[in-house]
């Protein structure tokens, strides 16, 4: 037995309970929003704030070890939680994702190619940056954004200004475009123990900055699978990491560049749940329940398509559709560019079918 706790009660944080609920695991979730998706299946919820201490300390005293679904947390919850429970993923990894400045310079110290990117805080650190790096390009705020969010392209230098005024003086990063020719990721995972296992890698397509759909296996060559792999394993290592990781990927003509990293299951992963024995969510929850790895080895063909806002018509549709698994995250509102679910459309590897 053993309760998990789980800071935030989105739909990764539901599908994190799921399946500590099928290890036979209990799950208390620590959400500030009314009605989580989580909430629907895990064995507790607070509902509080992250500045709410009485809440945090009870939460943390009915749980074994915490983890969490976003990586916004703030520091001073999360010293609080740390006084009283493990963090799994560990701080050091929090801290390096939290900024994508800090997430960066992190990167790029370990060898790992990245976008060319400097600071920028003020209108002249954007001239100097744009100087620098060059057009086209994007400013992105170091810290909260998701989906997009907080992101403007720059196309010529004379919008550099207006750019950063959109920004409305959060501290920013200004990054070079990189001219891709796919972007892939990784999901890779560590245990306790410092074992590492990766999934295959997946084909990520963008729309609107959302992701769209995930295709494994990608169509790459197995010698960047292997780069790939090996890239996610350093940074696994150099985190003294204990969970499930997203590394997204660009592969360029000149190898892969390290886009961003998410220290926690990702978007890119929920192919794992009808492509392999043991998905991410599980595989999560053993690392940080302290048990061995599963088997994440891929045995069929499988895309994952979000459904966002407004694609919630085509679910009656999509549930008549052969070798296709719904997965819906029972939000009852369908706003533009929300997450609502996902689908994916398996195709059995030939040798299963026949064996
Ligand atoms: P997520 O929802 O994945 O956390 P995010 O808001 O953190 O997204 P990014 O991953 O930084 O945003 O960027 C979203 C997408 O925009 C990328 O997947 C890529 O398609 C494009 N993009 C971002 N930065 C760059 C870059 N430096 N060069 C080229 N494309 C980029
Ligand atoms: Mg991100
Ligand atoms: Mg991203």
């Amino acid at each position: 037995g053993g309760t998990i706790g789980i800071l935030g009660g989105g739909q990764l944080g539901r599908m994190l309970s799921v399946a500590a609920a099928r290890l036979g695991l209990k799950t208390h979730v620590f959400e500030p929003g009314a009605n989580p998706p989580a909430g629907d299946v895990a064995h507790a919820v607070t509902t509080a704030e992250y500045d709410d201490a009485t809440a945090l300390e009870a939460f943390a005293a009915s749980v074994d070890v915490i983890t969490y679904e976003f990586e916004n947390i703030p520091t001073a919850a999360l010293d609080l939680l740390e006084r009283h429970r493990p963090i799994r993923p560990g701080r050091e990894a929090l801290r390096v994702s939290q900024d994508r400045l800090t997430e960066k310079t992190f990167l790029s110290d370990l060898g790992l190619g990245v976008a060319p990117f400097a600071a920028v805080d003020s209108a002249e650190d954007m001239a100097q940056a744009i100087e620098m790096i060059g057009v086209p390009s994007i400013l992105k705020t170091r810290r909260f954004g998701y989906d997009g969010k907080g992101q403007v392209r720059i196309d010529s230098r004379e919008t550099a200004g207006s750019a950063l005024d959109s920004l409305a003086g959060a501290p920013a990063i200004l990054e070079g475009m990189v001219d891709f020719t796919s972007e892939i990721s990784v999901i890779g995972a560590r245990s306790s123990r410092g074992d590492v296992a990766a999934f295959d890698p997946g084909m990520n397509v963008h729309v609107g900055g959302i992701l769209r759909t995930t295709t494994v296996p990608a169509p790459i060559p197995d010698s960047l699978r292997t780069d790939a792999v090996l890239l996610a394993g350093r940074i696994l290592n150099a985190l003294d990491y204990v969970g499930v990781m997203g590394v997204e990927l660009f592969v360029t003509p000149a190898g892969l560049i390290v886009n961003e990293i998410a220290p926690r299951v990702h978007n890119s992963g929920h192919w794992t749940q009808n492509g392999c024995t043991v998905d991410q969510f599980e595989q999560h929850i053993r690392a940080v329940a302290g048990w061995p790895l599963g088997d994440g080895s891929r045995f069929a063909d499988v895309q994952m398509e979000n459904l966002i806002g407004d694609d919630v018509s085509k679910i009656p549709a999509l549930a008549a559709e052969p070798d296709t698994a719904l997965h819906l995250y029972g939000k009852a509102e369908a706003r533009p560019g929300r997450k609502m679910g996902h689908v994916n459309r398996v195709q059995r590897d030939e040798r299963a079918a026949s064996g």
